[in-house]
């Protein structure tokens, strides 16, 4: 689905119209239009072959060409010609917090910074100083920015790299014939952020699958060409590797390219103790592969159970598995519904009926719909009498037995900075999921915020810590907070812990979901979905929770919904 492309590039030609400073309104209009595209509930292709682009609030005739001509021709001409003429990376000093459009141009005027680059140095300089209108704070914020930009720089969302994988392999498969192929790396591990793409292939043909490979349309440029390793940069700058593997060695490779290396390093040693030899071709005993052509053989020979990729990390898996006790991890298929999820009613996109319709496509038991409350006034949170209203139309629907599904009355309440929960306890004892989550004052100091969230835990009501530490991945780290504390607290209340499917958040990470299922906590994979393709992203969190050796029991949310709702009882 192109619709965030297609929302960059018009926020982009909003933002490079607000500096070249000849128009007022246009800039504005472009703004509206993106942030229309970038909320929309259905994929903007299927509108435009309808040819209802205009229907689209804040899509007029000029910008309905310009996003037909980006899916036409991938780019839009208009955007270009901008381009050329302010040379500013929109996107790139985007991504740094605290910088917009305003910024953008305060610094293009007065510095003609246009990069990150540019800014840094800047920066460095003392220059940002003394520009009207930036105060310390913003100066120091940007700082901040910069380096957490840095460090997350050569970094992409999995998700992201998944969807780009996925369309490679497809690529090729259709291209030439291809006998096995899978995705490496840490995509299959499927760490949270990848650096970059391992693709291995066996095929009768080489030498056609790297010729296709590098005539790829999405490429960039090729960085290397072997007989057996290619790398290309694609446009979006991710790398990606391919190689070419004999089959007689496809699994050892597999195996080998999977990482992590800490754990490769281990198996080696694991080898080398049964004298034998570990390596990216097979398991060899002098000269003679007992093992290669299957990955699952060479854990066998080595007396290990088979680990899954999720948790190749050396954190205990091959002691686990010697000793037979890799647990059986979650899969998406365990799944019977979704905890939370938002409507129109607050910022999300679609309305309640059809994030229903959209669940019970995936074929969800359950559906909570847990929109934002008041406190939460950017995303036009739901007050009291609002909440009623939707626990009112919730049980009509329900009772009315239109869908095959139970939906249910929740909400996502706001953990105010002192603790206390921004909805009466009277309306909050009519729901059945109470999500409590912090959106507000993020910057308090660690002790004040584990304290303010411990408090919300012990709330009678509060069911589920919505994505605990709030980080956004590449983006912003998380709340200051101790969580073993949390998790202590959570433990005495029967408070059970999200893992948060969205793309960015992921949250709680790999380790915190191992620690909070040791304090002998729940967790609930949920979505957060706020558009109804979103309820799809649960495979993040299943992966998440994966590498965090989540079970199916640990996972409330495999249970059906009259085994569920017991356990969020206090
Ligand atoms: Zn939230
Ligand atoms: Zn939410």
């Amino acid at each position: 689905m192109k619709n965030q492309e297609i929302a960059r590039a018009l926020h982009e030609i909003s933002v490079l119209l607000e500096v070249e400073g000849k128009d007022k309104f246009k800039p504005r209009a472009y703004a509206r239009a993106a942030r229309s595209i970038e909320s929309l509930g259905e994929d903007v292709e299927a509108v435009a072959r309808r040819g209802e682009l205009e229907s689209i609030p804040g899509i007029g005739k000029a910008i309905a060409k310009k996003i037909e001509e980006y899916l036409d021709t991938g780019t839009i001409s208009h955007l270009e010609k901008l381009r050329k003429q302010i040379p500013i990376k929109v996107t790139e000093l985007e991504s740094i917090p605290g910088v917009g459009p305003k910024t953008i141009k305060l610094l293009y005027d007065n510095l003609k910074i246009t990069d990150l680059e540019s800014l840094e140095e800047a920066l460095n300089a003392g220059k940002l100083e003394g520009l009207p209108r930036l105060g310390a704070k913003s100066i120091a914020q940007i700082a901040e920015g910069i380096s957490l930009v840095r460090g997350g720089m050569s970094r992409t969302l999995l998700a992201e790299a998944m969807d780009v994988a996925s369309r490679l392999v497809e690529y090729l498969k259709q291209s030439v014939s291809i006998t096995q192929i899978d995705v490496a790396g840490s995509l299959r591990r499927r760490r949270e952020t990848v650096g970059d793409i391992d693709i291995l292939v066996n095929s009768p043909s080489p030498e056609q699958v790297a010729a296709a490979f590098v005539s790829y349309p999405e490429i960039g440029e090729v960085i290397v060409k072997g007989d057996t390793k290619v790398s290309i940069r694609l446009k979006s700058r991710l790398q990606v590797d391919l190689r070419l593997l004999p089959a007689e060695s496809y699994g050892a490779g597999l195996q080998y390219f999977t990482g992590s290396k800490d754990h490769n390093v281990r198996l080696r040693a694991l080898a080398q103790q049964k004298k034998l030899k570990l390596n990216e071709y097979g398991l060899f005993r002098g000269d003679t592969a007992i093992a290669g052509r299957h990955e699952e053989d060479i854990y066998d020979q080595l007396g290990l159970q088979f680990i899954p990729p999720e948790l190749r990390e050396d954190h205990g898996e091959v002691e686990a598995a010697q000793a037979d006790q890799i647990p059986a991890l979650v899969e998406l298929s365990d799944i019977r519904g979704d905890l939370h999820s938002h409507t129109d009613q607050t910022d999300g996109s679609n309305t309640l009926e059809e994030m229903i319709e959209a669940a019970v496509q995936l074929g969800h038991e359950y559906l909570c719909v847990s929109d934002h409350t008041k406190n939460l006034t950017v995303a036009n949170g739901m007050d009291e009498s609002r909440i009623l209203k939707r626990i009112d139309e919730i049980d009509e629907i329900n009772n009315s037995g239109r869908w095959p599904i139970r939906v249910l009355k929740g909400a996502e309440v706001d953990i105010l900075p002192n603790g206390e929960l921004d909805i009466d306890d009277s309306v909050l004892s009519q729901l059945e999921v109470v999500t409590v989550s912090v959106h507000t004052m993020m910057r308090m100091d660690r002790a004040a915020m584990t304290e303010r969230v411990c408090t919300a835990l012990e709330s009678k009501y509060a069911h589920i810590l919505g994505h605990p530490t709030g980080r956004l991945l590449l983006k912003r780290p998380g709340i200051d907070i101790d969580l073993e504390d949390v998790f202590e607290v959570a433990k005495k209340n029967n408070v059970v812990m999200e893992v948060n499917s969205y793309p960015q958040r992921l949250d709680l990470d790999a380790g915190n979901i191992r620690l909070a299922l040791r304090s002998g906590l729940k967790i609930a994979i949920n979505t957060d979905a706020h558009k109804t393709f979103e309820l799809d992203n649960m495979r993040y969190g299943i992966f998440q929770a994966r590498r965090g050796w989540a079970t199916a029991s640990d996972v409330i949310n495999t249970r059906s919904v009259k085994d569920l709702l017991p356990l969020l009882k206090k």
